[in-house]
């Protein structure tokens, strides 16, 4: 895990001033460290039937794909309005100004899925929080675990995912 800490890239004042943006890129250029986080994540489902792996937009998509490969897995996408061709469900949740909206395909679940949900950093949690009932609203599915790569943990983003199994490779 101290290999993939040394490997992020902290880029100063990204999107904007005072954020600390964490930059995967590096991790997921490199030969063997994005593999070995691919298999550390699918060793955590060793043993478990895993239906579904949902990716959130957009760098949650990058994990989601190999790792649902690696479980034999569906690989699922949660993207922002608009982007979905067909029809779909809706969630909106608060940022620190305004509202997002996320959404995912109405069938892309199937009842009685098992379930996990990735992204790449767990930041507030409003994102994956608003993923989770997503798929707890509207399919009869059930969520193994809110994977990410990296927490953020001054951010208290676990506090507003209380009901879910969370777990994170690096935190910060
Ligand atoms: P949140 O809803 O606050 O947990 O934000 C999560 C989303 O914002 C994730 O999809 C991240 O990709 C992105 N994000 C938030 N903060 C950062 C950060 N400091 N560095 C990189 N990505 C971030």
């Amino acid at each position: 895990m101290e290999e993939i800490k040394q490997i992020i890239r902290d880029v100063p004042d990204f999107p904007k001033q005072g954020i600390v943006f964490k930059d995967i890129t590096p991790l997921l250029g490199h030969p063997e460290m994005f593999g070995k986080v691919v298999d550390h994540l699918k060793g955590r489902f060793d043993g478990r039937k895993v239906d579904h792996v949902v990716g959130i937009e957009a760098r949650g998509f990058i994990f989601a794909a190999p790792l649902a490969y690696a479980l034999g897995a569906g690989c699922v996408i949660v993207r922002k309005p608009g982007k979905l061709p067909y029809k779909t469900f809706q969630q909106t949740y608060t940022l620190e100004y305004g509202t997002d909206s996320i959404e995912i395909h109405q069938d892309a679940i199937k009842p009685d899925s098992n379930v996990v949900l990735i992204d790449d950093v767990l930041a507030t949690g409003g994102t994956m929080a608003a993923a989770a009932e997503l798929v707890k609203g509207n399919f009869n599915a059930n969520i193994l675990e809110a994977t990410f790569i990296i927490e953020l943990e001054f951010l208290k983003g676990r506090e507003k995912l209380g009901g879910l199994d969370l777990h994170s490779l690096i935190q910060y």
